[in-house]
């Protein structure tokens, strides 16, 4: 099957881009792995007359909104993200009259609609320059409230939350981080800012998936408490086959991440299944809210 693909990649002049939560196989067969801006950029950037989109949907979304001339397929079209559906073009329109002098961030793991309504977007790399390079002393941050809390302890602005969640990230508790202390003593303990305000305070690092990749790469210590989805020791071991990586919880899976298969990535290509279509309006909109994010230095 893995020729399969690499035959028809280059036949189709296709690449195959894979989010760090991807599982390993299919983050084996992909030409870049990454997060979800690092691939969104990939997919602009690269001369691929098609995109196979390993992640959920937003995700493909993101890519389609940056390259809208490019066919951009996600081989399983139900690998959805519950935080992202938890916010509706619909609420920010709501919140907006609530608040009419914040201005709206929308963290990339959005839907395409909550990108058109909002201002910029962010992600979770970029959400404290993002908050803080805007005019408005007052924010509404969608639609994590575990990131937006996490930016607020770096700015002056009032923070307004949603009030969703990344069920994966949001069900670590500070018991996870003592047990963790107490079985592997004096060992760094890295978590993602998607995790509950606690488990951040009571952390050693916090960042982003590549973040914790660059932290842990170029650090001289050798063993790791890792605090984000299991799918992110797939590259973590690649690249330190010297170093030893621990979960911080049992089951720290995302199952959307987890259902594409070979055979869907595969189907794609031979068939031209789960093409990403964007109305062109909202896709220009948007874009507009992603590209802003881009400029911000
Ligand atoms: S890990 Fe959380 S935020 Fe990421 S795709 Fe899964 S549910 Fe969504």
């Amino acid at each position: 099957m893995i020729e399969k693909i690499a035959k028809l990649k280059k036949e189709k002049n296709a690449v195959i881009l894979a989010h760090f939560y991807q599982p390993n196989e299919i983050q084996a067969i992909a030409d870049f792995v990454g997060d979800s801006l690092d691939l969104s950029r990939k997919a602009a950037d690269c001369d691929a007359d098609i995109i196979i989109f390993c992640g959920v949907h937003f995700m493909a979304g993101s890519a389609k909104i940056l390259s809208p001339d490019k066919t951009v397929m996600i081989p399983e079209m139900n690998a959805g993200c519950p935080m992202a559906d938890m916010v509706t073009a619909e609420d920010i329109k709501r919140l907006r009259k609530e608040h009419p002098d914040a201005a709206v961030v929308a963290y990339i793991n959005s839907s395409v609609e909550v990108k058109a309504e909002c201002d910029i977007c962010c992600t979770s790399s970029n959400a404290i320059k993002i908050v803080n390079s805007l005019p408005n002393d007052e924010i509404i941050f969608v639609p994590d409230k575990n990131l937006g809390s996490y930016a607020q302890q770096f700015t002056d602005k009032k923070v307004n939350l949603f009030s969703g969640y990344c069920p994966v990230h949001n069900r670590i508790t500070v018991a996870d981080i003592e047990k963790a202390r107490a079985a592997h003593p004096g060992v760094e303990i890295l978590v993602h800012p998607e995790c509950p305000e606690d488990v951040v305070a009571a952390a050693d690092f916090v960042g982003s998936t590549a973040q914790i990749i660059d932290y842990s790469s170029n650090s001289d210590k050798k063993e790791f408490v890792i605090g984000t989805e299991y799918g992110v020791l797939y590259p973590l071991e690649k690249k330190n086959p010297d170093k030893k990586f621990y979960m911080l919880a049992e089951n720290f899976t995302c199952a959307n991440m987890k259902k594409t298969t070979l055979e869907d990535v595969l189907e794609c290509l031979e068939t031209g299944k789960n093409e990403i279509e964007i109305d062109e309006e909202i896709r220009r909109k948007a874009s507009a809210s992603l590209l802003r994010m881009l400029e911000v230095k």
